[in-house]
């Protein structure tokens, strides 16, 4: 098993429980597995096929996932394809007659394809193991339910000896069960990774307006020249306005939701996979066809309604391992607009239960990294050190003539007023609706004009997490008074606040000139040799669009930052580099070494 690791993958050690998987599988075995975005799924049922007999037939649920494992199957030596309506039918009638004749190792086929297949191809071909990917597309109680998946059940009744793995980065405990019950997995192990990510950064701001928002946005992408990442939006409308506003700025962008039609969304894809665009504006719509290893960071204009949600989307960056950056705006007025989502879906109890969990993490002043892993049940032993909370931990103040101001300004506006108005009254900005309601007579008419406006919405936002006053959702957005609130409205109690900083975005990592390199909280040692890394990025790029295939494909970003650190010499000590396989090193290596060698000289 080592062995094929290291000679199709160019890996020495297998990450923790994969070796388990694979060995249960070779035992023909069932399995359930669970794992995080970027854990190390693939290798799971890779490994497996190539030392079993025959073809390994791997369910996936979209054309774009389907295309990249099959060209980073290739890129490594290995015979695999992929059975989907976007290939013409000569393309199908070779893949098929490959599997007859025993050539193809793996061949990759959607969930609808596969239930025509099952009484044709699959009864002439030797069947090595079925892996169903994106498993929790099986069940109804998943967010990406595919009505297609739930016919597969059908696999263990046509083919009772082969052994069938399901794989997933989100499952429940109902959907677990779901995906077992479904496929008539015979009783299989479940196995949990950790789904601690310590290689992505996490960070919140609070409180921004659409203005400062956009300045830190560019701020931050300034700092990240070069490197590619997704933006999520919650509405259509914004995803067009952020790329809009991002290309005025000079930074390539593109939209991806699904108002797009199919072509529109297919060329935003492919531009970003291939670099040819730096960020992608998307929605929630944005995401699983995304197997690109080298999306540095993904950053939330608003925030998600769920946990669930953010970990996939954030689960996007970094999957190489090497430092991804996350993050995320927190803002009251999403948090009144996803509260009247969730009052109005059909599920308000489960849905508002969510949301709370996801306001927890923006709102802690505890190591995010715990908050996150403790909603999937796991517990840390320190804290992170790669969050916000770890790095800057909150200060507090006595915040008690902030908070009376506003809550006064709330009372004398009789109750009346959204968070909006409120901050207009405090601010003095005569408005057209102040002024008609005459809230500019008010005694707290321009009392807090000394905070700046983007400070009183965090504040606020504050003062609603230590429920001084409460959002009346019903009675269009209103601000009501609570009995804590009066507390410290009336002088009976004081009202301690966080501290707000402004030293926008102080990434986790001090740049250079060429952010690309970064220094390395993980497992690799930082390098000084920006210029050779650049070096190979070049060729690597000019190597992939030879092939026509994407960058990350050829090698990884770790690959690369591996190479500019060991600067090796020979074609033997390029191939011991962690992630090149022999199929690589024979193709690659020499040009590889040719630019590391003039770069030496
Ligand atoms: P998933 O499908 O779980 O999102 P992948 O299978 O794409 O994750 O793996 C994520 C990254 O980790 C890939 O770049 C893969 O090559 C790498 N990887 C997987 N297993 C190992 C290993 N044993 N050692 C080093 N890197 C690994
Ligand atoms: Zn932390």
């Amino acid at each position: 098993m080592i062995q094929t690791l290291k000679t199709f993958f160019g890996y020495d050690n297998f990450r923790p429980l994969q070796k388990d998987i694979i060995q249960n599988l070779m035992d023909k075995k069932d399995a359930l597995v669970l794992m995080p975005t970027g854990g190390g799924k693939s290798i799971c049922y890779q490994l497996p096929a190539l030392l079993c007999e025959g073809t390994a037939i791997v369910v996936s649920p979209l054309i774009s996932l389907m295309k990249d494992q099959v060209e980073a199957l290739r890129a490594n030596g290995i015979q695999a394809g992929a059975l989907n309506s976007n290939n013409d039918e000569t393309e199908n009638a070779n893949l098929r007659r490959a599997c007859i004749l025993g050539k193809l190792k793996l061949l990759y086929i959607s969930p609808e394809r596969l239930m025509s297949e099952v009484d044709s191809l699959f009864q002439d071909i030797q069947i090595s193991i079925f892996a169903i990917d994106e498993a929790h597309c099986i069940s109804q109680w998943g967010h990406d339910f595919r009505p297609e998946y739930a016919q597969m059940g059908i696999l263990r009744q046509k083919f009772p000896t082969i052994p069938i793995i399901a794989l997933t980065a989100t499952a429940d405990k109902i959907t677990r069960e779901d995906i077992i019950r479904q496929l008539h997995l015979n009783n299989p192990p479940i196995f949990i990774s950790s789904f601690d990510r310590p290689n992505l950064s996490l960070t919140v701001k609070r409180g921004y307006q659409q203005k400062e928002k956009s300045k830190a946005i560019l701020e931050f992408i300034n700092k990240h020249q070069g490197e590619n990442g997704i933006i999520y939006c919650m509405s259509r409308s914004k995803t067009e306005t952020v790329a809009q506003m991002l290309q005025k700025n000079g930074i390539n962008s593109g939209v991806y939701h699904a108002g797009l039609s199919a072509q529109q969304r297919n060329n935003t894809q492919s531009d970003f996979i291939n670099d040819r665009i730096q960020v992608v504006c998307a929605t929630v719509a944005f995401g699983m066809g995304i197997d690109k290893s080298n999306v540095r960071w993904v950053m939330h204009y608003n925030m998600p309604k769920s946990i669930e949600s953010f970990y996939q989307e954030i689960g996007r960056a970094g999957r190489d391992g090497l430092p991804g950056d996350t993050i995320l705006f927190y803002s009251i007025s999403d948090l009144i607009l996803l509260t009247k989502f969730a009052n109005d879906s059909g599920q308000q109890a489960i849905n508002l239960e969510k949301l709370q969990r996801m306001q927890q993490y923006a709102e802690s002043d505890i190591c995010r990294r715990r908050i996150l892993l403790s909603y999937f049940g796991e517990t840390i032993e320190k804290d992170c050190g790669n969050c916000d909370v770890c790095k800057n931990p909150p200060e507090r103040f006595d915040g008690s003539i902030i908070v009376q101001k506003a809550l006064s300004a709330i009372a004398r506006a009789e109750q009346q007023v959204g968070t909006k108005m409120l901050v207009d009254i405090l601010r003095g900005t005569p408005t057209p609706e102040v002024v008609e309601k005459g809230y500019n007579q008010l005694k707290t008419f321009g009392a807090g004009r000394d905070v700046p406006p983007r400070d009183w919405y965090d504040y606020l936002l504050q003062m609603l997490q230590m429920g001084y006053f409460e959002v009346l959702y019903n009675e269009n957005n209103h601000l009501k008074v609570t009995e804590a609130g009066k507390n410290v409205l009336f002088g009976r109690e004081r009202a301690m606040l966080v501290v707000i900083r402004r030293e926008e975005f102080v990434s986790s990592r001090k740049r250079g000139k060429t952010p690309i390199i970064k220094e390395l909280p993980l497992d690799l040692p930082a390098t000084k040799d920006k210029d050779l890394f650049e070096a190979l990025r070049l060729l690597r790029k000019k190597l992939a669009d030879e092939q026509a295939i994407p960058a990350y494909i050829v090698l990884s970003d770790k690959v690369l930052h591996l190479l500019s650190i060991e600067k090796p010499r020979s074609i033997t000590d390029f191939g011991n580099i962690s992630g090149i396989g022999e199929y690589k090193k024979e193709r690659y290596g020499k040009y590889f070494l040719k630019v590391i060698n003039e770069y030496c000289q």
